[in-house]
């Protein structure tokens, strides 16, 4: 959403808001009518508070400043009289007719007083050519060492023997990073324009040098990372895939649980304004279909609402198993610090005040939200790798499987062991083990689409789920990965070495459980390792 989109956008709930408000004072109305005339229940009593409640923060989030601190004035002085309505005398009768009355002017007239907080808009989207990286290096063997290296992991090198034909570049296209030797001639020079460029790309140096003052020079000069060298492909690789990762992370999934409509799309707009992806519940009793079908990180919920409070809906959210963790942040109008607590108390994690600002609003969603998926990657991935762990990969494969079911489409599922991994750790040490075990994963996860699911079944183990996959292409593409494995140059003290893998590979609907398809992916791998290693095996039975 551009900002002038976004601001039109506000304009038109302004509008929608404002047309809202003769109808939800006719409501109150009624409301007040019967309690007046007919002493009523105790809840219609709360029905009527929360009206004017509501009005409260709802006025203030749109701009109708005036109405919105008169609404709180009366619905301070009505509470006492909700909480025992025995106290209603006739004086009291006449008084909240006239402060209805008054009420409605503040909302005919009203034009708001106070333009409606502007969102920061979102940075424009670099132009960022994915995957594409400048590669700065007077020293052609290691030009071509970096070159096949990152080649290997799906990244595209443009190289450049010199700064200025690097510079120049930069002014047509942006690349993912530059990779720069600082020990090239011209180096610093390239550090300061970093210094003076407004939106540079990532900028990664490595260098002979590996004191503390390089370094720093470094590190003032923006650079996101600094390598010693000689370098260590490992290192950089993982520098470079957390830079791809930041670029292609999903937005994150906000569930707004909010009844009135044209505030739920306020904060919707302010949310999405800033790359999230928001889903709006109106009616808090059909929380649960938002629940299941949107997978929410985190919900933001209104504390008062027909039907049931924020807090019970809170207390319910967090007896189901699923929803633990998500975290909940109140919307409110409340200003009690007391009840605030209480909210809290019952599974809530922060408690915003109306009229909130769209920035507080945005960041305060934003922490919680990343710690809460970086909580969840934690429950459910491998900590060397960052694959699923064995558990889930089989819950996926089971629900992947229900799928090609559903959808009658196929699927396949491999097995993949590395070669000889003893000797791997008895020569080189269990730490270059380590390294090797993640540079399969990493690869695995580039090569593959993002819809099949990788994971690690166990030491030097993978298994990988191929949804809507015939096995002849599963195989097609781990042959490929294959290759590309056995071609890479694992460091390690002295010389470097390579490593190979193993694969077995059956597929659905040939193999119709989840049982079937292991044990056959596992025969075919047993028979991979039997041919002779580095290769890929299909199921027999397909
Ligand atoms: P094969 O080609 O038949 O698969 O030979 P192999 O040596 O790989 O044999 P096997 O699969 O039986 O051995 C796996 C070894 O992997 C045993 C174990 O010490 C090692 N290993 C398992 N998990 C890890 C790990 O997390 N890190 C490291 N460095 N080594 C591991
Ligand atoms: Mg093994
Ligand atoms: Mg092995």
């Amino acid at each position: 959403m551009s900002e002038a989109e976004f601001h039109q956008k506000m304009a038109s709930l302004k509008e929608l808001y404002r047309g809202q408000l003769p109808g939800k004072l006719d409501e109150l109305d009624v409301l007040w009518r019967k309690l007046r005339d007919a002493g009523g229940k105790a809840g219609e009593w709360a029905d009527f508070v929360r009206g004017i409640h509501s009005l409260g923060g709802s006025g203030a989030v749109f701009g109708f400043t005036a109405l919105s601190a008169f609404s709180r004035a009366l619905e301070l002085f009505l509470q006492p009289i909700a909480d025992h309505p025995d106290t209603l005398t006739d004086a009291l009768r006449y008084e909240i007719d006239d402060r209805l009355a008054e009420l409605r002017r503040f909302a005919d007239g009203a034009e708001p007083e106070q333009a409606l907080p502007a969102a920061t808009p979102a940075p424009p989207a670099p132009e960022t050519v994915e995957r594409r990286i400048f590669v700065v290096e007077s020293d052609e063997a290691l030009m071509a060492d970096i070159v096949q290296q990152l080649g290997y992991y799906g990244y595209q090198v443009e190289r450049f023997g010199a700064v200025a034909g690097m510079m120049g570049a930069l002014r047509g296209q942006s690349p993912m990073a530059v990779l720069l030797d600082l020990d090239c001639v011209g180096a610093q020079g390239a550090l300061e324009a970093w210094r003076q460029m407004d939106n540079p790309p990532p900028l990664l140096l490595f260098s002979y040098r590996s004191d503390l003052d390089a370094r720093l020079a470094a590190a003032r000069g923006g650079a996101r990372a600094y390598f010693a060298k000689p370098v260590e492909f490992n290192a950089l690789i993982d520098a470079l895939d957390n830079l791809a990762a930041d670029l292609s992370a999903e937005p994150y999934n906000v569930l707004i649980v909010e009844d009135t409509a044209s505030l739920g799309e306020y904060y919707a707009s302010v949310l999405q304004n800033a790359g999230m992806a928001t889903q709006l519940v109106t009616d808090p009793l059909r929380i649960m279909e938002g629940l299941a079908d949107f997978n929410p990180e985190l919900i933001l919920m209104d504390m008062y609402m027909p039907g049931c409070s924020g807090t019970e809906l809170a207390a319910v959210i967090r007896q189901l198993e699923s929803y633990v963790s998500v975290p909940i942040v109140f919307l409110s109008s409340e200003t009690d610090v007391n009840r605030q607590l209480e909210a809290l108390g019952q599974g809530g994690d922060d408690f915003l005040t109306k009229p909130i600002r769209p920035e507080h609003l945005v960041s305060s969603v934003r922490i919680r939200a990343d710690r809460y998926r970086i909580l969840r990657h934690f429950m459910v991935r491998d900590s060397l790798t960052g694959l699923l762990n064995h558990t889930r990969t089989k819950e996926r494969l089971d629900i992947e499987l229900a799928r090609a079911e559903r959808l009658k489409s196929p699927l396949s599922f491999a097995m993949i062991d590395i070669d000889h991994f003893k000797q791997v750790n008895d020569v080189h040490g269990h730490p270059t083990g380590d390294r090797v075990i993640r540079s399969l994963s990493r690869l695995l996860v580039q090569r593959l689409r993002k819809t099949d699911i990788v994971g690690r079944y166990g030491g030097e183990e993978f298994a990988v789920v191929l949804p809507d996959t015939p096995i002849h292409q599963a195989e097609r593409v781990l042959n490929e990965v294959r290759e590309s494995f056995s071609k890479i140059l694992q460091p390690a003290e002295g010389k470097g070495f390579s490593c190979t893998f193993s694969c077995g590979i059956a597929a659905y609907p040939a193999h119709a459980t989840a049982a079937e398809l292991n044990n056959a992916a596992d025969e075919a791998l047993y028979a991979a390792k039997g041919a002779g290693r580095n290769r890929v095996v299909r199921s027999g039975a397909a």
